[in-house]
């Protein structure tokens, strides 16, 4: 007798159910998706202990008829599909029958639905896969299903899930982004007692995340859309696009993708591709290891997009990837590009919030770290007893009786100076948004070079208040615009050695030049090969000095070789470009005179993104004239 035997339906629902229900959250994701399916604006979800003990959801949807409350539970039943054309043009959320099937397989589920099309409704008891109950029962029109003992009959699995806290957070932020993506529809979600979210409908996307995450972060977001495009496919049929959403503005820096929340025609994703898109759009403007908040919306014909990749439907394919890439990528840089957002520098703080300070040479040390977390909230040091090779400035207004804003550092008797982290999403200070209309790079074309701080910092006045400038970070901006217009133009300004310098690669760093040498040679590197794994630099571009050329090349080289060998040539010319760029650029610690800090500035206002350089920092903090104002008590 042969091996092989057909599976019971029961064990083939617990193996599917270890594709589609990996944790609580992919249950309230599938019922989530079923009420919207079902047409629902009113979606209540209730969990206890983290989803383990219970998940319910109650919807105002279409509800169940009889029959169909029972149909539901068999495998690949479903009212969303017939035919296999129709996989071509899913419009729904759900399509593949095995939701539910899979959850009752592996906890005691309870389904009670009433169809307005019937006179009274059902209440369906499952355990593990097994039906229990099957009785009339009056109830209003909808569906509840509640989830009890999830994998209490898997312990295997049981064992994966993590911490009630870990598995709340997955949940919370699952339900609070399909609120996010349905502004029209009520959504309650609620932990025990606690309730965590409630939204009663609003009329715009911008209203939920308002309703959401309240006044605080739409100063640290660009909206923007709906952009559209249409592309002309080979057959001769016009494929429209349509993307909206919010975008964090580049001081937004997080050191994961969880703050990425991309939906394909209403449905929430996971997509390299559009990520990918994403994240070159803030090439640098955002360091390399950072990543923005995103809330995106990409609609197009349900044919373009095939959705039948995996069963929990969170990866897509599209037909036309390259063209979506592009255009979300082009997309949400515009928008960036339009905001020319500037750092506002934090207004005093009252007593009881000291704000956030720390001494002058941490914070050059973590400008020079630029690490991930540069822009979280920044603790309080007190009184700091490591020598600081600089002497301090004091930005922060005094509390005083005596209230003075004195940029003298030379005077000895300041109080102990201390410099002011651009604390940016921090919680913002009463009135803050206020000024957030003149918050836009426009008028750095009128200002006034005032003098330097430290060597490093250029002083202007401007119409719109009192700005600072890192004169190396904008240095390196300008220059990083011009070497990049210079690839474009192919006309890079070049300095000849006068011996030829004479580099030994590593194997790596050799793979990798014989694959770049062109474009190099565009940024005005002029390089051969010079025998054994070693190359002569005739050239190099102009402005880097002779000491700096070396760094550069092997900079790049190395860069190159290890994150972006299969990067496009746009990438790898962003990468030359910065390189050359912060090398070049002028270093702090460095005297200006008067038309050079002109000059740098007048450069600065001709950059197309001047509020960050090519790794992700801030190039310009402003005190607006309205917080002078404020702070001298005359407004
Ligand atoms: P799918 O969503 O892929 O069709 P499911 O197993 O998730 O498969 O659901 C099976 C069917 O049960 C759905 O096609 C739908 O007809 C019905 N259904 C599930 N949840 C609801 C709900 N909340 N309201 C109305 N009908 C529902
Ligand atoms: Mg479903």
């Amino acid at each position: 007798m042969g091996k092989i035997r057909v599976l019971s339906d029961a064990v083939a629902n617990q193996i599917a159910a270890g594709e589609v229900v990996e944790r609580p959250a992919s249950v309230v994701k599938e019922l989530l998706e079923n009420s919207l399916d079902a047409g629902s604006t009113d979606i209540r979800v209730e969990i206890e202990a983290g989803g383990r003990r219970l998940i319910r959801i109650v919807d105002n949807g279409s509800g169940m008829m009889r029959d169909d409350a029972m149909l539901a539970f068999e495998r690949h039943a479903t009212s969303k599909l017939t035919s296999v054309h129709d996989l071509e043009q899913i419009h729904t959320l759900g399509f593949r029958g095995e939701a539910l099937p899979s959850i009752a397989s592996v906890s005691r589920l309870t389904l009670e639905t009433h169809s307005r099309d019937e006179s009274s409704g059902s209440r369906v008891e499952i355990n593990g896969g097994k039906m229990i109950k099957c009785e009339e029962a009056g109830l209003a029109a909808g569906t509840i299903i509640t989830v009890r003992d999830l994998f209490y009959n898997v312990p295997a699995r049981k064992k994966f899930l993590r911490s009630e806290q870990t598995e709340l957070a997955h949940i919370a932020s699952l339900v609070t982004h399909y609120s996010l993506a349905h502004p029209d529809k009520s959504f309650e979600l609620t932990h025990g007692t606690t309730e965590l979210l409630r939204v009663s409908p609003v009329a715009s996307a911008l209203e939920r995340v308002f309703q959401v995450f309240g006044n605080r972060i739409l100063d640290d977001l660009v909206e923007f859309g709906p952009e559209s495009k249409s592309l002309a496919t080979a057959e001769g049929e016009q494929k429209h696009f349509a993307l909206s959403g919010f975008v964090s503005k580049p001081h937004i820096q997080k050191l994961n993708r969880n703050s990425i929340y991309l939906f394909v025609n209403g449905r929430l994703i996971r997509d390299k591709l559009l990520q990918h898109a994403l994240t070159s759009a803030y090439h640098n403007l955002i360091p390399p290891a950072c990543y923005p908040f995103a809330l995106l919306f990409l609609d197009c014909d349900f044919g373009e997009v095939d959705v039948n990749v995996h069963p929990s439907k969170t990866e897509v394919r599209f037909r036309h990837s390259s063209f979506v890439h592009d255009f979300v990528r082009d997309a949400v840089r515009g928008k960036l590009m339009e905001s020319k957002p500037v750092s506002s520098l934090p207004l005093p703080q009252t007593a009881s919030q000291p704000g956030a300070t720390l001494p002058f040479s941490e914070f050059t040390q973590r400008i020079e770290n630029a690490g991930p977390d540069l822009y979280d909230p920044v603790i309080p040091v007190a009184n700091p007893v490591a020598p600081n090779p600089m002497p301090e400035l004091r930005l922060e207004m005094p509390r005083g009786p005596e209230r003075r804003f004195d940029f003298n550092d030379a005077q000895p008797a300041q109080p102990p100076a201390r410099m002011r982290m651009p604390d940016t999403h921090g919680p913002l200070p009463p009135g803050a948004a206020a000024m957030n209309e003149m918050e836009s790079m426009g008028s750095l074309g009128d200002l006034r070079p005032l003098g330097q701080i430290h060597n490093s910092f250029i002083i202007a006045a401007g119409r719109d208040g009192l700005w600072i400038v890192d004169q190396h970070v904008a240095h390196e901006r300008i220059l990083f615009e011009q070497v990049l217009r210079q690839f474009a133009t192919r006309q890079a300004l070049q300095q000849r050695l006068l011996m030829p310098m004479v580099m030994e690669l590593n194997v790596g760093q050799h793979l990798e030049y014989a694959r770049i040498a062109d474009e190099l040679a565009k940024a005005g590197f002029e390089t051969e090969p010079f025998g054994n794994r070693t190359i002569a630099i005739q050239a190099a571009p102009a402005g880097l000095a002779q000491g700096d050329i070396e760094k550069v090349i092997f900079e790049i080289l190395d860069i190159s070789e290890t994150e972006l060998r299969k990067a496009s040539v746009e990438d790898l010319r962003r990468n030359i470009a910065a390189s050359v760029a912060c090398q070049a650029a002028i270093k702090i610690n460095t005297p200006l005179d008067h038309q050079k800090m002109e000059y740098l500035l007048m450069e600065l206002a001709k950059c197309e993104y001047p509020m960050a350089c090519p790794h992700g920092r801030p190039i310009a903090l402003r005190y607006a004239t309205r917080d002078i104002l404020r702070g001298f008590h005359r407004i």
